[in-house]
């Protein structure tokens, strides 16, 4: 039996039926005796609507409601995941990151993790749930709601198998894996069996979105097995 964080990127995610997708693969999960840690993004495009209305109001939004904002779309997708998991017969409990305790610094709209207090999400794992966690956000120490930056639930997954002690940190998204570059426009892109942190900060650091940088830094850090997996290939 494992302690695996998984985490769902935006397209992954991206309707109801997808949602439903990802309950089944985290069915499957429980039902081989893990315990999971669900991370997950925001509907695809949620992200940008939103962004778009608050730049209809102001040019430059005030940062901290942008954060009120912005982390509202991941909330949508932890409740409805976990309601799908509910549907199947798993027991499921979700939480924003201020819930779970992310504690962050207070720089609003790209935050960076500080501390994360995992008693919370050990104690509904104990009692047999999934926790679902909202990524890309966090609280800093006057309550206020942060967002930790474009591609953020990558980092917040890491840091959550980091402070979880998890056995792996599986990324889900729409390619296969880390690619030698983009496999979106580059023909001859190839999938790489692996690859080390530092070459992995080296891709990210030249744009590839595949990680956000931080959580690549991160699992660097603390040694986090990281691996990034197709959310629709079978299994
Ligand atoms: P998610 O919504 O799941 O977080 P992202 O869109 O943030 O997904 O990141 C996945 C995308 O990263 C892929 O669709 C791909 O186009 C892009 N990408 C860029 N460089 C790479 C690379 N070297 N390997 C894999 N994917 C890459
Ligand atoms: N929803 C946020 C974004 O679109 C965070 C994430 O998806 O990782 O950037
Ligand atoms: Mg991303």
């Amino acid at each position: 039996m494992a302690l695996i964080v998984q985490k769902y990127g935006g397209t992954s995610v991206g309707s109801v039926e997808r949602i439903e997708n990802v309950a089944d693969k985290v069915a499957k999960f429980r039902d081989n005796g893990d315990d999971i840690v669900v991370v997950v993004s925001a509907m695809s495009g949620e992200t940008n609507r939103l962004t778009e209305m608050a730049h209809g109001i102001m040019d430059t939004p005030t940062p901290r409601e942008m954060d009120v904002l912005l982390s509202t779309g991941e909330q949508v997708t932890m409740a409805l995941l976990s309601m799908a998991l509910e549907k199947r017969g798993y027991g499921a409990r979700s939480f924003t990151g201020g819930q779970v305790k992310i504690l962050t610094c207070s720089t609003h709209t790209k935050a960076r993790i500080q501390e994360i207090d995992g008693s919370r999400i050990q104690a509904q794992l104990e009692q047999g749930n999934v926790v679902v966690v909202a990524g890309f956000q966090g609280m800093d120490e006057h309550n206020n709601i942060t967002t930790l930056g474009r591609g953020g639930s990558d980092t917040t997954a890491v840091a959550l198998a980091a402070a979880l002690e998890a056995d792996e940190c599986q990324i889900y998204t729409d390619v296969k894996g880390v690619y030698t570059t983009d496999p979106r426009g580059v023909e001859d892109a190839r999938l790489l069996a692996s690859i080390t942190f530092e070459e992995m900060l080296g891709l990210a650091s030249l744009g590839a979105k595949v990680l956000q940088i931080r959580a690549v830094e991160f699992a660097g850090k603390y040694k986090v097995p990281l691996r990034v997996l197709s959310t629709f290939d079978d299994g």
